[in-house]
């Protein structure tokens, strides 16, 4: 803990005062451009990421980058989180942004022997099971991490079809207000990969052509 007290204590006396005009603009409201959700994984970092400031990102971290089917019998803070961001913040982007290398999805596609006596984390496992359908697919791939690779890719797609039975994505989708996107982030390149549903694959993302539409 030593850490974290003596990064906030630098935080107070060093980042805030060079930033003080904008923790003053926050301290009004929130405008973010997009809903990022990813993992909770320690080594994504979803501002650090995409340059981002504070009040540009509204954040919705699970592990495994989760997004439920909706259901309207229990809370959620997926659902909530959503709710909030389309209907009051307004955003109009939504990326699902998982990662290589991501426990979660390893856990699904191969279930470790202690999982069912984890009470939180295995009912949240099952609920990424539909990832093993990648199994399927590829069958004549034995290479692990290929296989790993590609089930994640396909997680987020699953996201990305789950995010679409929530009302106000179903709402603001149809009025053509927001747009969905999948990444992957690879830790070790630092590269981004984005889905394109044209190829129907997973492409690096190139700078935008016109630096002034940013
Ligand atoms: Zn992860």
């Amino acid at each position: 803990m030593r850490r974290l007290i003596y990064g906030v204590h630098h935080f107070k006396t060093s980042d805030f005062p060079s930033n003080k005009e904008l923790f003053e603009r926050l301290a009004h409201g929130q405008n973010p451009d997009a809903l990022f959700i990813t993992c909770s994984d320690s080594r994504v970092d979803p501002c650090l990421l995409t340059k981002s400031r504070p009040g540009e990102l509204f954040v919705m971290r699970n592990a495994g980058n989760m997004v439920p089917p909706f259901c309207c019998c229990h809370p959620c803070g997926a659902a909530a989180t959503i709710d909030y961001a389309l209907s009051v913040l307004k955003v109009k982007d939504i990326v699902v942004c998982g990662h290589r290398d991501c426990g979660l999805v390893k856990a699904a596609l191969n279930p470790p022997p202690n999982l069912d006596q984890m009470k939180g984390l295995s009912p949240w496992v099952a609920l990424a099971e539909n990832v093993r359908r990648v199994l399927g697919k590829l069958e004549e791939q034995c290479c692990s991490i290929e296989l790993l690779n590609a089930a994640i890719e396909e997680h987020v797609l699953i996201q990305l079809e789950n995010l679409q039975t929530h009302p106000a994505v179903i709402e603001c989708l149809a009025s053509g207000q927001l747009t969905l996107h999948g990444w992957v982030y690879d830790i070790r390149s630092g590269d981004v990969y984005g889905y394109c549903a044209e190829s129907n694959q997973f492409e690096k993302l190139n700078k935008p052509a016109d630096d002034n539409a940013i």
